[in-house]
């Protein structure tokens, strides 16, 4: 019975929770170097979640209603403008909406017949996502394969009539490294096409990461060509999750992102983002986590992701047959192994406490390990250095996975419409995936090394079954 018969107590509610919560990754303390962002300062999360908490109720539909949430808005969206070369913001639930608004601007800006998107492999899947939904061709470009860049000739030649917007990160996620932000958006402004700049993970970490010492080139809405640019507050702002700010250099580019209807009987709809009823509690936990760190608590945040990222490239450095890829110009950082197995080595740390994200191989891009550095990281980067060295010489003695003969075959032959959720859970259950409910997956070398062997439409396909299996 999921709906109680009678009402419960909140002590009864709160132990379930934690029942519930019993098998998550822990979110605080840097053993997990993805998915979660930690300050390692108390106050912080408290001051985030009493506003966040002030805020839980007041809804963003109609900011006629609530004279706070436009203010609240205003200062935070004004903080990232300030830092990131001006412009006209909307504040988001996360990177991947304001990146749906970026595209829809541009596609109702420009106003082509059929849209296209020039983006870099490296770019995110937000990218192609806005595109699925909002009716856009993706015109993907090669990156160099030791800088893991993308050239502002290739994205050249790859515009024409029908293209919206040209895509560079800064840095992109994979690797961690910076697009060439100003050759492309120069190349794209030479062709009267808008450029936007992904810094949802950088925009609030660049600027940190400069003032302590390291050599980031401009990247925001100074450089000339730069038409847009999305920053996440719920990356490096280390505000709860559900934040995030678009920029728009021109004011008409962000009328566009805008949605109105007053087709319906009913009250009028004016929407800056994809949601229409929407709580303010996020809000309110930027706004608050912005101000209770202030530019000192971010310089200071910003100094040790520095020298924590810095120790990490040279320890990886020093750790026999893993290799760093490219040259990280921000606190990502992803390795590779050569005669071990980073997928093994994943899981022998996982067993140790550590959690190191998966990244499959793509594009030339060889499968690897990405680690996410924050504020947390440095007191514990040594012991995180330890992990990630005996792990290598347990996967290095364990040897590569060695997958069933045919069985990538099989699952690349497979016909998920016709196969019923059954058939699928037992094959899963075969390569080790328990996809019983509270199931902890500690072991997903297999798992990682079968899709890894695939093409990306057949990972794409399973993965979606994978998704409506666990949730049957
Ligand atoms: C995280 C990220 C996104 C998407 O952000 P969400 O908040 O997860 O929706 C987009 N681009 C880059 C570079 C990112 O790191």
């Amino acid at each position: 019975m999921n709906l109680p018969e009678t009402g419960m107590t909140v002590d009864e509610l709160l132990a379930e929770v934690a029942r519930l919560k019993e098998h998550d990754l822990p979110v605080r303390g840097g053993q997990v170097t993805a998915y979660v962002y930690d300050t390692g300062r108390a106050e912080v999360h408290e001051a985030a979640a009493r506003a966040y908490f002030e805020m839980l109720e007041v809804n963003c539909l109609d900011p006629t209603a609530f004279p706070s949430v436009v203010e609240m808005e205003k200062q935070v969206v004004g903080a990232v403008s300030d830092l990131l070369g001006g412009g006209h913001g909307i504040f988001t639930s996360g990177g991947t909406e304001s990146i749906m608004l970026a595209v829809k601007a541009a596609r109702d800006f420009a106003d082509r017949a059929r849209p296209n998107l020039v983006l870099p492999v490296t770019a995110h899947p937000a990218f192609h996502k806005a595109a699925h939904y909002l009716g856009v061709e993706v015109r993907p470009v090669p990156v160099d394969l030791e800088t893991f860049k993308v050239a502002a000739a290739d994205v050249a030649a790859s515009i024409d009539d029908g293209t919206i917007l040209v895509v560079v990160s800064a840095p992109s996620y994979p690797q961690g490294v910076i697009d060439p932000v100003a050759e492309v958006a120069e190349v794209a402004a030479a062709a009267g096409v808008p450029c936007h700049v992904d810094a949802c993970v950088g925009g609030w970490l660049l600027p940190w990461l400069r003032a302590a010492g390291a050599d980031v080139p401009p990247f925001d809405l100074s450089v000339p060509g730069v038409t847009s640019i999305s920053c996440d507050l719920h990356k490096f702002g280390y505000a709860p999750k559900g934040a995030s700010v678009v920029l728009f250099a021109d004011p008409a580019m962000r009328r566009k992102a805008y949605f109105a209807s007053a087709a319906w009987p009913g009250y009028t709809v004016i929407n800056a983002t994809v949601q229409s009823s929407r709580s303010a509690g996020p809000l309110g936990g930027a706004w608050a986590t912005l101000r209770t760190l202030g530019r000192d608590g971010y310089l200071e945040l910003g100094r040790a992701t520095w020298e924590a990222a810095a120790r990490l490239r040279a320890g990886l450095a020093e750790i026999p047959g893993l290799r760093v890829l490219g040259a990280p110009e921000s606190s990502l950082v992803a390795f590779t192994g050569a005669g071990i197995d980073v997928f093994v080595l994943a899981d022998e740390a996982r067993a140790r406490g550590w959690f190191l994200q998966p990244q499959l191989s793509y594009a030339g891009i060889p499968a690897n390990l990405h680690v996410t550095v924050t504020g947390v990281t440095l007191a514990g980067v040594d012991a995180m250095l330890k992990v990630i060295a005996e792990s290598a010489e347990s996967a290095r003695r364990r040897g590569p996975v060695v997958l069933p003969d045919g069985l990538v075959d099989l699952v690349a032959g497979l016909d998920l419409e016709s196969l019923d959720d059954a058939t699928f859970a037992e094959l899963a259950t075969s390569v080790g995936v328990d996809l019983s409910p509270g199931a902890g997956q500690p072991e997903m070398s297999v798992v990682n090394s079968v899709l890894d062997a695939l093409p990306a439409a057949s990972r794409e396909a399973v993965l979606i079954r994978f998704l409506s299996v666990m949730y049957r």
